[in-house]
């Protein structure tokens, strides 16, 4: 039996935006001007129109993209290129989605500005006092799950007239989202991170300051995000959102019960833990350090074990590098080595947690006697 413990990296789509999707798979343009074009706008009018309600937002702020990516590019590059160039700030524990575009842009003469992280959260605002091109921060971190106080940083960015990015890819279906109530520019958000389609993304963009266009073409979406729309897609992951946020509360609590199980089990059988995820957090995210062991050994001998979890760092290409986010956090780079991130979601079950519990003792000590060899 497999136990499947890497939620925030992608969770297993649920039922209803399977059926919403296989419904309108043959959905043709909704651009298009006759009786089959109206209809796929249809589907798309009311899957913009109950996302917004379930994110609090216009409909006219919703902007379907084919990816979390794609959304934090669009809104990064584009709130850049609208504000005509200049200072950005940013927290450094970001996810490469954003941080890569802030790479790209300061090769363009873009000055970042980082703020402090400390304990895995962003600190000392000083830097979103003076006016700047924007200010970007995710809410929530997808290695160790720490939410972010987004709330101040758009508060204080405001305050100077500096539009605001937030990445809530990790937040949005798993906590209450009120675009509106924090008043951020623009905010991204995924739909296999909910249990809807993967290569589903979601950018909500006010009205005024709007991103610039990054991507050119048939102006769809308000020229922000052109090309023609998905219509199964969008429909799948409104369908998706609505039963996440019906039952966010519930699952909210018995997430937070099943990782403290998973916590303190581990602790009362691994000696030397460092756990990464601490305060304000994820209630499924579990973030830990085995000093002395290899990240990669462990995830593979879990792996052998039918527990499938990540060492947590965005790395598509299978290379492990330390995590910047640890780095950032201040843990050392070898302790950043033995990282792995348990992410418990809708379908987890107490047995997942049993499972690891059973066998993370002797996983470790495997782990640790080969590092010690290598
Ligand atoms: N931002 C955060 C915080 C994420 O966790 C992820 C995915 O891991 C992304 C952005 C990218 O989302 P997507 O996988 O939809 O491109």
């Amino acid at each position: 039996m497999r136990h499947f413990l890497d939620h925030a990296a992608t969770s297993p789509m649920r039922q209803v935006p399977v059926d919403a999707w296989v419904e309108h798979a043959g959905m043709l343009n909704p651009g298009g001007q006759y009786a089959s074009g109206r209809a796929a706008r249809r589907v798309l009018d009311d899957a913009r129109e109950l996302i917004a309600t379930l994110l609090d937002a216009d409909p006219v702020e919703v902007i379907f993209t084919a990816s979390g990516t794609e959304a934090d590019n669009l809104a990064v590059t584009g709130l850049y290129r609208a504000a005509g160039g200049g200072r950005v700030v940013a927290s450094p524990v970001e996810h490469p989605a954003v941080l890569e575009p802030l790479k790209a842009l300061k090769a363009l003469g873009a000055e970042i500005e980082w703020l402090p992280v400390t304990e895995g959260r962003v600190t000392g605002l000083a830097a979103l006092d003076a006016p700047a091109a924007l200010a970007t921060c995710m809410w929530a971190n997808n290695e160790t799950g720490i939410l972010q106080p987004v709330e101040d940083i758009v508060a204080r960015a405001e305050a100077a007239g500096t539009p605001v990015h937030i990445d809530a890819v990790q937040v949005v279906g798993h906590r209450p989202v009120s675009f509106r109530g924090l008043g951020a520019t623009t905010l991204a958000a995924s739909a296999h991170k909910f249990g809807g389609p993967r290569s589903g993304g979601l950018l909500l963009a006010r009205r005024s300051p709007a991103p610039a266009p990054v991507l050119h073409g048939g102006g769809q979406e308000r020229g922000i995000r052109p090309g023609t729309l998905d219509v199964a897609t969008a429909a799948a992951t409104a369908a998706a959102l609505q039963e996440a946020v019906a039952e966010m509360a519930a699952e909210e609590t018995r997430l937070a019960g099943l990782r403290e199980r998973l916590r303190e089990g581990i602790l009362a059988r691994v000696d030397d833990v460092l756990v990464h995820t601490r305060g304000p957090a994820l209630a499924g995210h579990l973030h830990v350090s085995f000093p002395g062991a290899e990240g990669d050994s462990l995830i593979m001998l879990l792996d052998t074990a039918g527990i499938e979890a990540s060492t947590g760092s965005a790395c598509a290409s299978g290379v492990n590098r330390a995590s910047h986010v640890l780095l950032a956090m201040g843990v050392s780079e070898a302790d950043t080595r033995g990282a792995v991130r348990f992410t418990l979601g809708r379908t987890s079950t107490e047995e997942d947690v049993d499972a690891v519990l059973a066998i993370i003792e002797e996983t470790v000590a495997r782990a640790r006697l080969a590092g010690m060899a290598g």
